[in-house]
């Protein structure tokens, strides 16, 4: 296999999670009698432009096609994140009514919402037509599509070069990198800012978050790797920030190369720095994860087998894409060990986990069954569910996150 982005020869393997379904392939009641299929889930560096990847099985229409069940708009912080982020950005790039403001990845206008309240001319880019449909209802114009170079040409003949550009968690989850980036270019105002926000790799590493691989997210990022996949496509990162979403993101601030209006700040260097001080410019850094990998692994499945042995009812809360590769790297199957996952979103409810075959449920379930252990899989946002949570504590209910180390927190 060859590197995505500069076609080295990839030989070291960071993990290697064998096979699972794709992660968001939710399952309904009728699909339980048919057959699932597995693709390999293996993880490679590039030795020679540290991009982290999975291979590429040409499945992105399935994963971001019709049935696609993530709505952005669920999860109040979220919610709370894109406002802040609008009320910050818009005051840096004093937008006003006269500029243009593009998201890719707009999901169902949960960011968007907030120029439009702010009088900011803007549409969304995205391919899961569920989600782009309430939007559009909503008002904001949602193009149903992939961003990609051809694309990027189309919207510029329709709306023009645009002023903003924002891509949440969207770099990462392309198949072919150097064309998304080729296309930003072509879409960005001579003096526009171009933001996109990604889980940083070096806190992948760092806390052995091995639940973020799934076959969806093709991409692991550094901050330099992706400073040079910019600046292959005439685009230079001028700022960077430190981010607490997905345990760990960065955002990035991209602007023409040779435009002058955005001077780079030094916390670019030195965040490149500091993922050199980490080791991660060195294959030797990247040996030692599947060892963590299958020591979480481990006491995960040691702590259910336990409880399970003592009586113990043990349920579980997100049913989210980091808890399906948890699992089905533990090969857990059925509801013996977690009798059900509870989840928000009616969009995933009353359907069952890809692989595993854990049914969705109601949140309330929790409250009538009142379970010893309420699992947390999307630990990146554990303090928002915890506090969601708050009255699993009268009937002594206590709170368990796997990752990066199995705890326990009495609730
Ligand atoms: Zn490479």
């Amino acid at each position: 296999m060859e590197c995505r982005n500069c076609g080295t020869n990839l030989n070291i393997v960071v993990c290697d999670l064998v096979s699972a379904p794709l992660s968001n392939a939710y399952i309904s009641e009728a699909e339980l009698q048919k057959p699932e299929i597995y693709y390999p889930l293996c993880l490679y560096i590039c030795e020679h432009c540290w991009l982290m990847q999975i291979e590429d099985y040409k499945v992105a229409d399935e994963i971001f096609g019709e049935d696609y069940r993530y709505y952005s708009s669920f999860s109040t912080l979220w919610l709370n994140h894109a406002a802040n982020y609008v009320k910050m950005i818009v005051s840096r790039l004093n937008l006003d009514a006269t500029s243009k403001v593009m998201e890719i990845a707009s999901n169902d206008g949960y960011l968007l919402q907030y120029f439009k309240i702010d009088g900011i001319p803007c549409f969304g880019v995205d391919p899961a037509e569920g989600p782009a449909q309430k939007a559009n209802e909503m008002g904001i114009e949602t193009i149903v599509s992939f961003f990609n170079l051809d694309m990027a040409s189309e919207i510029v003949k329709l709306k023009g070069k645009q002023d903003l550009i924002i891509g949440n968690n969207v770099l990462a989850h392309v198949p072919d990198i150097n064309n998304f980036v080729a296309g930003l270019e072509v879409c960005l105002s001579p003096q526009g800012t171009i933001t996109m926000e990604f889980p940083h790799l070096m806190e992948l590493i760092r806390q052995t978050q091995f639940d973020t691989i799934y076959h969806e997210h093709y991409s692991y990022l550094l901050l330099a790797t992706v400073k040079s996949i910019f600046k292959k496509h005439g685009l230079r990162i001028y700022d960077v920030e430190k981010v607490f979403t997905h345990g760990g993101s960065l955002r990035i601030y991209a602007c023409h190369t040779e435009d002058l209006s955005h001077p780079t700040k030094p916390t670019v260097d030195l965040i490149v720095n500091e993922e050199r001080l980490q080791g991660l410019f060195e294959g030797q850094t990247y040996r030692d994860f599947q060892r963590r990998v299958n020591e979480i692994r481990n006491r995960f499945l040691q702590f259910l087998i336990e409880n399970r042995m003592a009586g113990k009812r043990i349920v579980a809360y997100g049913a989210a894409a980091k808890g399906n590769t948890l699992l089905n790297y533990c090969g857990i199957k059925g509801t013996e060990l977690i009798e059900y996952v509870a989840d928000a979103s009616p969009f995933k409810q009353g359907f069952y986990l890809p692989g595993s075959r854990i049914p969705i449920v109601e949140p309330r379930r929790i409250f009538l069954d009142k379970p010893d252990f309420v699992i947390i899989f999307p630990w990146n946002i554990k303090n928002e569910i915890m506090k969601q949570l708050e009255g699993v504590r009268e009937w002594g209910g206590k709170f368990v996150i796997p990752i990066p180390e199995l705890e326990v927190i009495d609730a």
